[in-house]
Parts: C-alpha cells; structure tokens; sequence
C-alpha cells in the first residue's frame, strides 16, 4: 500500500510553502483513524491501492484521488465526521439533546454521516443503472465512497461553473444533454438530484457528469417536484435561457405519467 505518488504528494519535500502547510494539514484531518479504518478496509477488499492527493474540499466530504489495483484512477468522496458543517446543520437538534452525551453523540454523528454516505452511493448507482451520466459507482465504505475518477490523466474534469457557457465546445448541445439527463434521472432513476448546478456538472471530452448525489430524493418526496424545478431554473439561469423552472418541470412529470 502506497501512500504517496512522485506527481502528487511528496512527503519528504523540502521547502513547504504556506500552502503545502494548509495541504498537509487538511491530510492530517481527513485520515484520522475512523477514515483509515474505512480506507484500509478498501484496500483489503482491492478497491483501492494507492492513495494520492486531495481534489478538492468541501463543506462536507473531501474528494480524494486513488489508484484501484489495476492503477486507474479513482475518486473516493470521504465525509467528515469530525468538525462537520453537514453535522451542524442539520442536525443541530443531536447537539442540543441532552440524551445525547459524549461517546453517545459521537456514535450517533458517525452513523449519520454513514447512512449519508450509503445515501448519496445510492442514488448515484440509481441514477447511474438508468443510464444518467454520472461517475460509476465502486463502493461505499462507511464514510468513503469510490468512483470513476473523471478526468485527463490526474488532473479532474473541470466543472460548468470553472469553464462558463463560453467554454464549452457546442454550448447548445450540452444544455440539451443535461436535460435529457435531468428527464432521465425523474423518469428512470425515479429521483431528483436537488442541488444541481454548474457547479456540480463536469464537463469531460464534450460530455457531461453528473456530481454529488448526496441530496437527491425520491420522486414521491413532497418537496420533489419544487426541488426539480429549482435545479431546471440554475441550469436555465447558468444558460442564459428563458424558460421557467416549474414549466418544464411539468412536463419532465407528465413524461414519467404523472
Ligand atoms: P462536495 O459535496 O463536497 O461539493 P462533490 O461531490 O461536489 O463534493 O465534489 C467536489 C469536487 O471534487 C468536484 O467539483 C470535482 O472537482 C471533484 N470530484 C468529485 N467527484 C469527482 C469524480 N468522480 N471525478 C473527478 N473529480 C471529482
């Protein structure tokens, strides 16, 4: 099991700058022992093989780029269960709970953050088996989940947001692929992702996928259709295109018979 890679992380390099420090650091947090247990558990189950460097970090989870054992890349999403903002916000109500004590409440935080985790590898294996294009899902393990890693070599695929419509190769058609997607994932996959954006939209080869899982909901949840509509107006705002959210929602509904 190798921890580092020449092009990604150097652990003996010697002259760390201010933002190698941050870089360290943020490693620091993420492997603590609950999430080395999760990733060495991929590791015995030939999931992973190599880990290398942070690709981003979120409010929630940090993404992470790997190696499966065949040296391709991977994507592992690990969610925080220490000093979390997801934690904080939606469950303030955990903290307040005087029931909830000490080890108590660190054990429920970490089933939270598990059955988060299995949530969001859920619905992406949903959408992803109704042929939406999303990353493949790998595995889910714990507070991990692995993925196709999407991008050119190491480097990630960029996001809508990082590029800008007038980025793209054939901004029409990409508009028109994520809302058959859009369609796809209601009629289909029976969900609504209900935080698409640009932001969560990466944008590979003249193609798209779809990101970030973790808040889509089933079709028959009752704030749904308003979910819906919300995620068609940021991708009609993003194009620039006239149309209402809650219009081609409708239709998006009576396509699936409802
Ligand atoms: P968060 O919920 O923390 O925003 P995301 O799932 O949106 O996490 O991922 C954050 C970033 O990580 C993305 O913008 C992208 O740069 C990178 N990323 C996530 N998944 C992948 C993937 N499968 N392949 C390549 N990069 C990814």
């Amino acid at each position: 099991m190798l921890v580092s890679s020449a092009d990604d992380i150097d652990v003996e390099r010697e002259s760390r700058t201010e933002k190698d420090h941050e870089y360290f650091e943020t490693l620091d947090e993420v492997f603590n022992a609950y999430t080395w247990r999760s990733l060495f558990s991929l590791m015995n189950k030939g999931v992973v093989d190599q880990i290398l460097g942070p690709l981003s970090q979120g409010k929630e989870a940090r993404v992470i780029l790997a190696k499966d054992r065949k040296g391709v890349y991977i994507a592992l999403k690990i969610y925080y269960t220490t000093t979390s903002t997801f934690i904080k916000s939606r469950y303030k109500y955990i903290m307040g709970d005087p029931r909830f004590k000490n080890k108590k409440i660190k054990k429920d935080i970490i089933d939270i953050v598990e059955a988060w985790s299995r949530k969001e590898f859920g619905n992406l294996s949903a959408a992803y088996r109704a042929g939406v294009k999303a990353p493949r899902p790998i595995a889910v393990e714990r507070n991990v989940l692995a993925m196709e890693f999407i991008g050119e070599g190491n480097r990630p695929a960029p996001t809508l947001n990082d590029l800008g419509v007038d980025g793209l190769d054939d901004p029409d058609e990409v508009f028109w692929e994520i809302l058959r997607n859009v369609e796809r994932t209601y009629v289909l996959a029976k969900l609504v992702h209900a935080d698409l954006s640009e932001f969560n939209i990466l944008y590979h080869n003249g193609d798209i996928r779809i990101i970030d899982w973790g808040s889509a909901v089933k079709r028959e949840h009752p704030l749904a259709f308003g979910y819906l509509a919300r995620d068609l107006d940021n991708v009609f705002r993003f194009f620039g295109v006239g149309l209402e959210g809650r219009r081609v929602a409708r239709l998006i509904a009576e396509r699936a018979g409802e």
